[in-house]
């Protein structure tokens, strides 16, 4: 059996504990043995890597994924892929989450109905190089939501699955449940980044929230949405939505609803592409003028408000902010962590808590993903540093000097880094 042992680490296991010094072994796709007291445990027969008392942490979770997103200005640019360039995209992407440390993603939608599903299977079988994958249908949205880009005269693709009225959103529901994905997602309210209903406007009705729910658990499915305006909050908790993004603008009674539910339910701020579009979106068109016009600074200030509010409801939060626009770059979703402190108030502790413990709870594997702790699956990670200190350090891939997947090395450079060190 695989055997590696991490010799001399500082392991930060995720919990919310400090770091400590220990010994891991790590035995097939299982840690073994977590030992406090460095040096006692019997490295026999193991890969040896020699951690210097640097940082062993659990691999992240990416919690709002769109594994098939990449380099959008508008949202019609990812309609306009085709099938088969869009299926490498999103082979390349999966890579690259996995380069920075992302060891599984929960996604928030797939941009076609079969990309996340394909790339998904073929990283299960071994035969593309990515994180774990929990697989999204596309956004299925009604007419005139976010995701509809067609125009009265003019057919347009989106990343939206247009769907209206319970029998044809049941419909597409079953539809991606046939086709493989393991969570929906709905788009319940618009969103200020769209052409055309705005973030405050609740476009999905109760019904069709409801249906979709009910047949997303008729498949065993989870179910996710996309809500900025507050009814659109409460039409989710309502409805039983598992997973609910955005919420900045809930109101008290949609506080209270969703701390009613904190055990059920996970949220989501998606604060990135926020971000990038206020302060880094010039390049792409979105003036800093026009961002705020569009109510990005609004967008950042309320999230302020309400994640402050949820974080001490114990209400579970996920990073994962867009990434896969022009001004949200694959590869740079770690920069999530920071914005969790910068903006939202979180220490680094909880941010890493975050990306690391919640979000295997998110993939449904709380009981085995997400800690450093024996018994849990080893997705591990030797980091350059103390991210703790400095968590911009999380996202350059040169921080990662092992990221090891389900007891697999997909990188170690240690013993390399070590020597050029000495030289
Ligand atoms: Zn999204």
């Amino acid at each position: 059996m695989n055997r590696v042992f991490f010799r001399n680490a500082m392991v930060w296991d995720g919990t919310g504990a400090p770091s400590f010094p220990a010994d891991v072994l790590v035995e097939g796709n299982r840690i073994k043995t977590v030992a406090r007291h460095v040096g006692q445990l019997s490295a026999d027969g193991a890969t040896v890597i020699d951690c210097r008392g640097l940082t062993l942490m659990p691999g992240l979770v990416e919690g709002h994924a769109h594994i098939s997103f990449g380099g959008a200005v508008n949202d019609s640019d990812l309609g306009n892929i085709p099938p088969e360039e869009h299926v490498l995209l999103t082979m390349r992407n999966a890579k690259t989450l996995l380069d920075h440390g992302f060891t599984s993603a929960y996604s928030a939608a797939s941009s076609k109905l079969r990309l996340d599903v394909v790339i998904r299977n073929e990283i299960e079988a071994g035969r593309l190089p990515g994180p774990r994958i929990k697989a999204c249908s596309p956004e299925i949205t009604v007419t005139a939501g976010l995701g509809d880009e067609r125009k009265q005269h003019m057919y347009y693709e989106s990343f939206g699955m247009i769907a209206d009225g319970p029998d044809e959103i049941a419909r597409a529901v079953r539809l991606c449940c046939r086709e493989g994905v393991d969570n929906i997602k709905v788009n319940i309210s618009g969103d200020d980044l769209g052409p055309k209903a705005h973030g405050g406007v609740t476009v999905m009705r109760e019904i069709e929230v409801r249906t979709a729910v009910e047949v997303a658990r008729d498949f065993g499915k989870k179910i996710n949405c996309h809500a900025r305006a507050a009814a659109s909050v409460k039409r989710a908790v309502k409805c039983g939505i598992d997973v609910i993004y955005h919420c900045e603008s809930a109101d008290e009674e949609a506080l209270d609803m969703l701390e009613s539910v904190k055990d059920k339910i996970f949220v989501g701020p998606a604060i990135g592409i926020i971000y990038g579009t206020l302060y880094e979106g010039e390049p792409w068109g979105f003036t800093r003028e026009m961002a705020i016009h569009i109510g990005m600074q609004r967008v950042i200030d309320d999230s302020c408000k309400v994640y402050t509010e949820l974080r001490k409801r114990g209400v579970r939060a996920l990073i994962g902010g867009d990434y896969g626009f022009a001004q949200s770059p694959q590869g740079t979703n770690a920069r999530d962590l920071k914005h969790f402190v910068d903006l939202l108030g979180y220490t680094p502790s909880e941010a890493l808590q975050c990306g690391t413990r919640i979000g295997g709870q998110v993939m449904g594997m709380g009981h085995e993903l997400g800690l450093v702790k024996d018994g849990f699956i080893a997705d591990l990670l030797l980091v350059n540093g103390d991210p703790l200190k400095d968590l911009a350090m999380m996202v350059p891939e040169e921080s990662f000097l092992v990221i090891m997947k389900d007891g697999a090395l997909y990188k170690n450079i240690a013993q390399a880094k070590a020597q050029e060190r000495a030289a």
